[in-house]
């Protein structure tokens, strides 16, 4: 475990937000239980604590006045038991994506080029081009950073849902160290993405290619543009609400009826409001993508925050619909 004082966020939020914590702590893959048990004590327990991973779904609005804790990126390397692999929760979920195929084990390949760990793809649930976390998640080994004990958690525990898992609900209380993945031998592409339809004939490594190649063209490259990606949720409204948008304008996209209602494209309502392109300080809308925000230039996470506000507000005001962040402002 490493501890550095009054560090720079700059490189370890996607957003490039440049703001300070008072305390970084660096788990490491070796650390024991003893060790972990210190982070409990900061201060005597009553140090305010936030894990990160790779912040790229954090916005950070000021400097953080207590303690960060992080897991190491060393990645060790993943244990394969037949088709379940752990991982540490601090590896690159994306390298993890690749050592799989490497590995003969498939499954998440559309879930390649997400950024960020493996332990906040649990927290997260991630997901992207018809795959989510929770379709391969056997479990989650967990530090309790309130009763100060290691825990595991099935699947089910999760209660995994749309970009959601119970570990939302009690931020700062389990640090996710491993997470296992039960994956498959034999590999059946998962075209169930429009734009994949295409590829019946690719090998899992075209289809990783293929995705990247996708992602990349609709989002901004973390090294050029820090983001966040997707900032909003697509929001689920009532029939009711359906019907009315559906008849006052042609041209939105259908949605299907799913778990609580009808799933509406963010992104659309938020280019229809005229938002994709356009900036507000150094905050901006992405000009290929409305449903991304980014820095168009040394932006601060106020900026970013009053745009989010902004675009809430009118997309309420023109289509009666509330946008929730998907992004997590600190
Ligand atoms: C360009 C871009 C594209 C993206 N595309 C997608 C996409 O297609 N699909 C998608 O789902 N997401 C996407 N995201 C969002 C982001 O990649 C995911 O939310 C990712 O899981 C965040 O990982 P992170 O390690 O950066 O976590 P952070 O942003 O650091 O943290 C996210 C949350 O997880 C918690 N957390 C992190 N690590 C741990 C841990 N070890 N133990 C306990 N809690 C932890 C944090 O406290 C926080 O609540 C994208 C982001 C960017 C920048």
């Amino acid at each position: 475990m490493k501890s550095f004082d009054n560090i720079s966020l700059k490189a370890y939020n996607t957003f490039g937000i440049d703001v300070k914590a008072r305390r970084m702590v660096v788990v490491e893959p070796g650390d024991s239980v003893e060790q972990l048990a210190t982070l409990r004590s900061l201060d005597g327990g009553t140090e305010p604590e936030l894990i990160l991973g790779g912040g790229s779904n954090m916005v950070f609005t000021k400097d953080y006045d207590g303690t960060v804790v992080t897991l190491s990126r060393e990645s060790a390397c993943p244990v394969r038991q037949s088709t379940l692999v752990t991982a540490w929760g601090g590896m690159v979920m994306d390298d993890l994506v690749r050592w799989t195929l490497d590995n003969g084990l498939y499954g998440m390949e559309n879930l390649s080029a997400i950024p960020g760990t493996v332990g906040a793809s649990a927290v997260q649930n991630v997901g992207a081009y018809g795959a989510e976390a929770k379709d391969f998640v056997e479990s989650v080994e967990a530090y309790d950073l309130k009763d100060g004990h290691l825990c595991t958690f099935s699947n089910a525990d999760c209660c995994f849902a749309y970009r959601y898992s119970m570990f939302k609900d009690v931020p700062g209380r389990y640090l996710i160290l491993r997470v296992t993945f039960r994956l498959k031998k034999e590999y059946a592409p998962n075209l169930s993405y429009k734009a994949l339809e295409g590829l019946p004939h690719a090998t899992a490594g075209e289809l990783r290619q293929a995705i990247t190649e996708l992602r990349w063209g609709k989002l901004p490259r973390p090294e050029e543009h820090g983001s966040a990606g997707s900032f909003f949720k697509n929001p689920v409204v009532d029939e009711e609400v359906y019907a009315r948008l559906r008849q006052q304008y042609a041209d939105m996209p259908d949605a299907h009826p799913s778990a609580g209602g009808y799933k509406l494209s963010a992104g659309w309502l938020i280019d229809r409001a005229g938002w994709k392109g356009r900036t507000q300080g150094g905050a901006g809308v992405w000009p290929k993508n409305a449903l991304v925000l980014y820095n168009a230039g040394a932006c601060t996470g106020e900026e970013v925050r009053s745009l989010a506000n902004a675009i809430q507000q009118d997309v309420k005001q023109k289509f009666g619909v509330v946008l929730e962040p998907e992004a997590i402002i600190i």
